[in-house]
């Protein structure tokens, strides 16, 4: 059996704890690898290795640290489609989707290597005579990254990349269902030459791995992407030791479809942003937000739609829908489904784990449409990250804004208008961190900023520049060339 272990300075080691875990496809429940399981020593032997890496690291002029990256994206791309495989056969989304997101991993690679030769800082002028005043970033020291199974090397490359630029190094604890890909993702980086202690692997459980990270004092800040549940606990642990932390949680996310939609184009969007990855995507669409005059057509398009995907195992490529994560999340998306037959929303098609055609051995559920559902249901509510979407009648623009905004997180929404007034007014308005205009919720790009308001984040943004504010320090320096003592504010009024 193949064995998935840590790497810790520029070693790979399996746990002193001698303990493994299968690791699942799961559209056929068989086991892929096995993986070792750390405890909190681990954490601190990968902390020591990073601490003592960093020091040099730091020193290296950022555009050579760029060279690392640079052929850290040639090699993600010699091995996309090898890469593609591994990631759909743990994680189970459709190969097209598992090429998409090593896609991404490229990209960022790419960038983030470009800002090897940028990372801006501000020259200003002085209040001053003969006087320099400008600003510089600097790496922080050691990043913990806390990474979610659902994007499992794209939020990955979001997280670690700047991070190395910008002179860190890192220890990362991915999700205890992706730790194939993971490790693929370090022997690239091992590949392109960088130096051992920059980016350490530790395996194991959340609640074990993820908790020492949080409280280690050697780890300076911690970036995580998850639930609102766990991102809440590790901004209190870290931030009761003042380690910043960049929180990426939850969403539910809505497409507003207005009266004057082109409806085919609507139904496309919608179902790519919430049947695609299972629905197990952050910016997955799971509420549709209908004007009453269009409703009953756009339930009837999405229906026979709906009707003609094809579920499976995501390496087949003209599987359209793979499974979800595990059966612990099949159970979680039923309990869903039963909440909202409960609360008295109309069915309209799925409900039901998917079992025929050889997908029993799998953890499949059938693309599930709500209709009639009032902002009191549970399901429209609360995040279930699964294929069940939700359409909620509305009279006007307004109620339709006033609904998206409703929730508690807020994270990705869109609208279909041909009404370019109306495009402008949900784009102000909608409370997100981003908004589509006439396509679904989800297809976010490396250089634009990443994240969500309110219970979706707490202020930070991975990708695009923004995420290097994450990851470094503001400086300003000034330099006084006079040859006497100059007062600011003082000797210049
Ligand atoms: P999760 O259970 O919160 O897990 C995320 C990561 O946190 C995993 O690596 C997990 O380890 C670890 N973890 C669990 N308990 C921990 C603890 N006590 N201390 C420290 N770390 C701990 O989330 P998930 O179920 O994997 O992912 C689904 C969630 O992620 C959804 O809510 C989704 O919306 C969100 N998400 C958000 C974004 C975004 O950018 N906004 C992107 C993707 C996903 P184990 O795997 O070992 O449990
Ligand atoms: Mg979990």
């Amino acid at each position: 059996m193949k064995k998935v272990l840590n790497y810790i300075n520029g070693k790979w080691t399996e746990s002193a704890t001698g303990k493994f875990l299968p690791v699942l496809n799961p559209a056929t429940g068989e086991t892929l690898a096995e993986v070792t399981q750390s405890a909190a020593e681990e954490v601190d032997l990968a902390v020591q290795a990073a601490v003592a890496a960093q020091k040099s690291w730091r020193l290296v002029p950022a555009p050579e640290r760029a060279e690392v990256l640079y052929k850290v994206a040639h090699l993600l791309k010699a091995r996309k489609e090898e890469l593609a495989q591994i990631l759909t056969s743990e994680m189970g989304k459709v190969i097209d989707e598992g090429r998409g997101e090593v896609q991404e991993a490229i990209d960022m690679a790419y960038y983030m290597a470009g800002e090897g030769r940028r990372l801006f800082g501000d020259t200003v002028p002085s209040e001053l005579r003969n006087k320099f005043a400008m600003s510089v970033r600097v790496p922080i020291g050691v990043a913990g990254l806390i990474t979610p199974w659902n994007f499992p090397i794209a939020i990955a490359s979001w997280k670690s990349l700047p991070a190395l630029v910008a002179g860190n190094a890192v220890v990362w604890k991915p999700a205890s269902e992706t730790p194939m890909i993971a490790a693929e993702f370090v022997k690239v980086y091992e590949e392109a030459g960088l130096p051992a202690g920059l980016v350490n692997l530790v395996n194991g459980s959340g609640s074990v791995v993820g908790h020492a990270m949080a409280l280690h004092p050697g780890i300076d800040l911690i970036s995580f992407t998850g639930s609102n549940e766990v991102g809440k606990r590790i901004n209190a642990q870290a931030g009761a030791l003042l380690k910043r932390t960049s929180l990426e949680m939850g969403g539910k996310n809505a497409v507003i479809v207005m009266d004057d939609a082109d409806l085919d184009l609507a139904v496309d969007g919608i179902l790519w942003s919430a049947f695609g990855t299972s629905g197990q995507r952050c910016t997955a669409c799971s509420r549709v937000i209908a004007h009453e005059s269009v409703k009953a057509e756009l339930e009837g398009k999405l229906l026979s739609r709906m009707g003609q995907l094809k579920l499976g195992n995501g390496l087949d490529d003209a599987v359209q829908v793979g499974p979800v994560i595990n059966r612990a999340s099949l159970d979680r998306i039923d309990s869903y489904v039963r909440i909202g037959k409960e609360e008295g929303a109309r069915l309209l098609g799925g409900g039901k784990p998917a079992t025929e055609g050889g997908l029993a051995d799998g953890s499949f559920y059938e693309p599930t449409l709500f209709t009639d559902v009032r902002l009191d249901m549970r399901i429209a509510m609360e995040e279930i990250f699964g294929p069940v979407v939700s359409i909620i009648p509305v009279g006007s623009l307004e109620e339709a804004i006033e609904v998206n905004n409703r929730v508690e997180f807020g994270l990705s929404s869109s609208i279909f208008t041909r009404d370019i007034n109306r495009a402008y007014q949900a784009m102000r308005d909608l409370d997100t961190g981003i908004v589509y205009v006439n396509a679904g919720t989800s297809g976010a790009e490396i250089h634009l900023p990443f994240g969500g308001t309110k219970g979706t984040g707490n202020g930070h943004r991975d990708s695009g520049v923004a995420s290097l504010d994450v990851y470094t320090e503001w400086k300003s320096i000034y330099v006084d060339y006079s040859g006497k003592l100059q007062r600011a504010q003082i000797d210049n009024y």
